[in-house]
């Protein structure tokens, strides 16, 4: 129980990686935040399970694209845990399209989510992280974000965006004790890659070295090394976990 007595947040922990990335941290011990937009259910679910295994969670809804709602969830967050030790910027949306094609509406809410999104809760959390002078700051990237995706320009951009933003924080926090890094997936098995017809799914094995789709724990793993004390003097890093898709 190596995160006995901290309190994470991981936004779009739901569903998919985000999910699985709540389940690992509270099996660590953490006690989870569950944030998510649109599906109770599901997130509800989360924090059952979380409970059921005698962890601790709470569920807090926001839409990470909306400042003021991120600051006051983050507020009520540390009034329920009374803390905010690791926060993971997991939620994330796809609306792909060629760039001829994409509406500008399109590239707003992709931006707004994956990009503003991670802005808006590391600007929420940074002062109490700093008081506390410990934090874990984790974004989830993409392999797309390094290698780049025909039909994807949004997506690609807001991700290679994290990387900049992930330097730039660990820069700005090393010295109060907070690390800030990143972990960009290949392709995972989640509802955002599901409906990927058979014939792009095959296309896809054929870039992968290891010839298969990753599983949302082998990210989940990553992301708790990250917020465990044996990651301390890592930052500003990305983790790739994809098969040898891309080797950075
Ligand atoms: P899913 O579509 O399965 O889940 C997305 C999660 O994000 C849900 O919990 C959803 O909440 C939440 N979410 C979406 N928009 C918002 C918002 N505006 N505010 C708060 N929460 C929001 O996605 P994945 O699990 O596949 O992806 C998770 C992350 O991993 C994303 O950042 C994605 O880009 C990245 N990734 C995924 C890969 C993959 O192959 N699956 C590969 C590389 C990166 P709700 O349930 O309420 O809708």
């Amino acid at each position: 129980m190596i995160l006995e007595g901290k309190a994470a947040l991981v936004t779009g922990g739901s569903r998919g990686i985000g999910r699985a990335i709540a389940l690992r941290l509270a099996a660590m011990g953490a006690r989870v935040a569950i944030n998510y937009v649109s599906k109770p259910d599901a997130a509800q679910e989360v924090v059952d399970a979380i409970k059921a295994a005698d962890g601790d969670a709470g569920l807090y809804k926001f839409d990470v694209a909306e400042a003021t709602a991120v600051n006051d969830g983050v507020i009520k967050i540390i009034e329920d845990f009374g803390r905010l030790d690791i926060l993971v910027n997991n939620a994330g949306i796809t609306r792909d399209g060629l760039l001829m094609k994409m509406k500008e509406e399109s590239w707003d809410q992709v931006l707004d989510t994956n990009l503003k999104g991670a802005y808006n809760c590391i600007k929420a959390v940074n002062r109490p992280m700093m008081k506390q002078r410990w934090g874990r700051i984790i974004n989830i990237s993409s392999v797309i974000g390094f290698l780049g995706n025909a039909g994807q320009a949004n997506y690609a951009a807001a991700k290679a965006g994290l990387t900049g933003l992930t330097r730039s924080m660990a820069r700005e926090l090393a010295s109060r004790n907070i690390t800030v890094n990143g972990v960009a997936p290949g392709y995972i098995d989640t509802d955002m890659t599901r409906d990927l017809g058979d014939e792009v799914k095959e296309k896809v094995l054929a870039e992968i070295p290891m010839r298969a789709m990753g599983s949302v724990e082998d990210v989940a793993g990553a992301v708790a090394y990250l917020a465990s004390d044996d990651a301390r003097y890592i930052t500003g890093q990305f983790i790739h976990v994809n098969g040898g898709m891309f080797m950075g």
